[in-house]
């Protein structure tokens, strides 16, 4: 059993607490490791760190700050096999799942800002015509990290998502102090040792784990941390907010979603079928763009509903570590729990259950005591009953039925969230019509979480505040600064 300890200035750390957390792998209940249980002393000493290496590494050539994320990169895929064995009896998810997208994922997006900062370049406006003041200049814009980045990341995705922000933050010239999820700390955990290994210098990237309640409110909070990129719940979102907004920290928020996948009468089964299986399912359906609600045009729902069950009842429910396994654990009993008061809240609610909403019948001897949920299909639920506004974030989807294009968009866009959308249909000018009314960041047309990491990624209204992707993540972490050379 592994006891892991805080990455800080290149050195393993125990927590001053002397405590540490249960990490139990969801596929058995059994103990994974020993996560520290960190609080604000922990975190100061990060800060600390970054803040004396943010001098030295934001004067360090993007080329040489490239170099080493490549070589990080580089080190994830040598490492492969220990990085997905970890996620996955961390998470609970398929191996097949964590080798195919999670840690490539993660090695990707240090490729991606690694390259990108060697391409970027900033404005310049020659001025002859100043709106005050008269006379020729020229302006240009200097684009410089902020200082200690805080990146916090959630447990669905945790190696992916917890790069995705280290990622441009590091790119950029800043020093980082991070925390994953408690639930999934292991492989944040495994980073730390190889960006050693990579070479990054001390103080450079630190990772600090325990509780949100503690380390990530202390990061938060903390007055040498001006930039704070965090990933999760729209309820911990609106508390950082109200935390960090006084202090005039630069924020983004990408939070939960309830997103629609919409089927039309005249989309192609054949492959709108499986695919808004995946958008059901995929992780467990712990994807924050996976569809929760599915809304299907009435005249095709006959056609529809008999092959989507079909299927769901197909996949395979089952050891995680069983390489063609499609769905895993749940990441904890609590989620679990959580998941089922929802499949309660649905039959009161007066929705049916038309396949899944128990345990697998058989699971072997070793996940006998695991969290584990069969695929739910759920129809008859009106769309503004709560199982069909609140964020479930399981294996439920919920089918809801309509007529025509406006009412689809109306449910579509009847709740508070609006992070993603997929839609369904061989007209393509129903597709860039609906897709230009829908509310939400990112609208997938026949696809689902095809991901080119240049786009704009994040959500509208309850799913958050910002854009992560391509250059918004480098703008995020950096300060624009204009310079006006007066040419006489
Ligand atoms: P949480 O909001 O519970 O936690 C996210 C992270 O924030 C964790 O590391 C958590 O710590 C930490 N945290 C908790 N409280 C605080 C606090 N007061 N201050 C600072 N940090 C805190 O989300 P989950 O981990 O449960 O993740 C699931 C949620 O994330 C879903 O709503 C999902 O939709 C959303 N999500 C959004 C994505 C997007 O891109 N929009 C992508 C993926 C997920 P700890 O858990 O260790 O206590």
């Amino acid at each position: 059993m592994l006891r892991l300890s805080h990455f800080i200035s290149n050195r393993d750390e125990p927590p001053r607490s002397g405590a540490y957390l249960d990490d139990i792998d969801p596929a058995t209940g059994e103990l994974f490791s020993e996560v520290p249980d960190g609080d604000e002393r922990d975190v100061d000493m990060a800060v600390e760190a970054a803040a004396r290496a943010f001098p030295g590494w934001s004067g360090t050539s993007a080329a040489e700050r490239s170099r080493l994320l490549l070589r990080l990169a580089d080190l994830i895929e040598e490492r492969l096999d220990e990085f997905v064995l970890n996620e996955s009896m961390d998470n609970g998810k398929p191996v097949a799942l964590a080798r195919g997208l999670d840690i490539p994922r993660a090695a990707a997006n240090l490729r991606f800002f690694a390259t990108a900062i060697l391409h970027w370049s900033s404005a310049s406006h020659a001025t002859d015509a100043a709106v005050a003041g008269g006379g020729r200049a020229i302006n240009y814009t200097l684009h410089t990290p902020r200082g200690v980045a805080g990146c916090i990341s959630p447990w669905n995705l945790p190696l992916y998502l917890f790069t995705w922000k280290i990622a441009p933050a590091l790119a950029t010239g800043n020093t980082v102090v991070a925390k994953p999820s408690e639930l999934t700390p292991v492989t944040a955990y495994l980073l730390g040792l190889a960006a050693r290994d990579a070479g990054l210098p001390p103080g450079v990237l630190n990772i600090v784990h325990g509780l949100g309640a503690k380390v990530g409110a202390a990061i938060v909070a903390h007055p040498r941390v001006p930039a704070i990129s965090f990933t999760g719940g729209t309820r911990t979102g609106r508390e950082i907010a109200r935390v960090a907004g006084p202090m005039f920290k630069k924020l983004s928020l990408e939070l939960g979603g309830k997103n629609p996948t919409i089927v039309f009468a005249d989309a192609d089964l054949k492959q709108a079928v499986p695919g808004c299986v995946r958008a059901s399912f995929a992780n467990q359906g712990e994807v924050c763009l996976c569809g929760e609600r599915l809304l299907v045009q009435r005249s095709v729902l006959d056609a529809f509903l008999p092959r989507f069950v079909e299927r769901t009842r197909a996949l395979r429910v089952g050891d995680p570590l069983e390489p063609t396994t499609d769905q895993g654990a749940i990441v904890s009993k609590a989620h679990l729990d959580k998941i089922r008061s929802y499949l309660a809240l649905a039959r009161e609610e007066g929705g049916e259950i038309l396949c899944g909403g128990e345990a697998p019948d058989r699971l072997p001897p070793r996940c006998e005591h695991g969290a584990f949920l069969e695929p739910t299909v759920i129809t008859g639920l009106a769309p503004d009953c709560r199982v069909n506004q609140e964020e479930i974030f399981g294996p439920v989807v919920s089918v809801i039925p309509f007529d025509d294009e406006d009412e689809a968009i109306a449910i579509a866009n009847g709740t508070p969230y609006g992070l993603s959308a997929s839609v369904w249909t061989s007209d393509l000018t129903r597709a860039h019509r609906v897709a230009a009314r829908l509310e939400a960041g990112t609208v997938w047309i026949n696809t689902w979480l095809l991901r080119d990491l240049r786009v704009p990624f994040g959500g509208v209204k309850a799913s958050g505040v910002g854009r992560e992707g391509g250059e918004d993540a480098l703008r995020f972490f950096t300060e624009s600064k204009n310079v006006c050379v007066g040419l006489g």
